[in-house]
């Protein structure tokens, strides 16, 4: 019996490391925005630790091709994942935060990220809405965390705003909330966000009682090919303590479904470092994008799509400044990030070179 179990455990890490591939991940790198650099993270994600399908290893290395900076590992109740994510990601250049998930019995479920792996949750998703229960009380719980090192974000956010979340925001423990949870699907044209699936009544939330916005995985199964969901970091270090940093000082933006949202002024900084435009001759305007974005810009009537690290021009006879709007940049579930530029400075710039 223990030789017929040990054969198929070498089998299984025979597989394992087979099936374990590494690619060349898509460009994905961002010009720096001010003191701070960009990074491409995920929050939210599920191995065979808890409900999901992939080992610890090939969720890592598929963060790792799919062109991640950073990722956590958040196993329901089960932060142990993280020594194996860090042995693993660590020669590859991918950061990676420990984390967990938990939450309010039959309700909210929240993620924790910076607790170390040594760190024991209670009553995972069993968390007590009164104090003397069976389970613990998610206050106590919350305290745990956040005396651990740790915070929370609200993941997948129900439409209620509740005592739970609420009581964790105003103790500074809940520092986050997530806009998109997955791959949503999108309905052209119509709705907030120009009509992507996700959760805008939480960008809401985040603009009110100040939280950063998430926008993650939560995949259980293998990822789908593609644009994925990307929790942008604003961070002063490309490391996991300057990754918590930025979290906790809100410098994050959701970028999904090729919709970017965020705060005014980080977004302002965003577009302005990844976007210069310039006047093109005298009847055009040159624009060359340095992200991996594709922004989509109204200007004076026409639309112009600027492609990842791509160029594009449009006809210009309107004077000396421009309002830009950036129409999948989102300062609110309905309200798009508008920019001024100057003509007259630019031109005057363009001639002195
Ligand atoms: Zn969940
Ligand atoms: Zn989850």
């Amino acid at each position: 019996m223990i030789r017929l179990k040990y054969v198929a455990l070498t089998t299984a890490l025979l597989i394992a490391a087979l099936t374990a591939t590494l690619a060349e991940p898509p460009r994905h790198d961002f010009p720096p925005v001010g003191c701070w650099q960009v990074l491409c993270g995920d929050f939210h994600m599920h191995t065979i630790n808890s409900d999901g399908k992939l080992t610890t290893r090939e969720r890592v290395e598929e963060s790792y091709n799919l062109g991640y900076d950073v990722i956590a590992i958040t196993d329901h109740g089960k932060p142990g994942s993280y020594r194996v994510a860090k042995y693993v990601a660590e020669p590859l250049g991918l950061l990676v935060l420990p984390g967990f998930e938990t939450g309010v019995l039959g309700k909210e479920h929240y993620v924790a990220l910076g607790v170390p792996a040594t760190f024991k949750p209670r009553d995972p998703h069993k968390l007590s809405e009164k104090p003397g229960d069976k389970t613990v009380y998610y206050r106590d719980e919350m305290l745990a965390i956040a005396e651990a090192g740790g915070i929370l974000f609200q993941a997948h956010p129900p439409n209620e705003w509740r005592d739970p979340t609420d009581w964790g925001v105003r103790e500074g423990i809940i520092v986050g909330v997530e806009i998109q949870n997955g791959y949503g699907k999108v309905e052209e044209g119509s709705g907030p966000l120009g009509g992507v699936h996700c959760y805008p009544h939480s960008f809401d939330w985040a603009l009110k009682h100040n939280l950063a916005l998430f926008a993650n995985t939560d995949i259980h199964p293998a990822r789908k090919q593609g644009q994925q969901p990307v929790t942008l970091v604003f961070v002063a270090e490309r490391t996991p303590a300057g990754v918590m940093d930025a979290i906790r000082a809100r410098r994050t933006v959701a970028w999904f479904n090729n919709v970017v949202c965020g705060r005014e002024e980080l977004l302002t900084k965003l577009v302005e470092a990844c976007v210069l435009v310039k006047p093109s001759g005298s009847t055009q305007l040159a624009f060359e994008n340095r992200s991996p974005i594709a922004f989509r810009v109204a200007l004076a009537g026409s639309t112009v799509e600027v492609p990842p690290y791509g160029n594009a021009v449009c006809e210009w006879t309107g004077g000396n400044s421009a309002t830009l709007k950036w129409l999948n940049v989102w300062t609110s579930p309905t309200s798009n990030l508008e920019t001024e530029i100057k003509i007259g400075e630019l031109a005057a710039a363009a001639t002195s070179k």
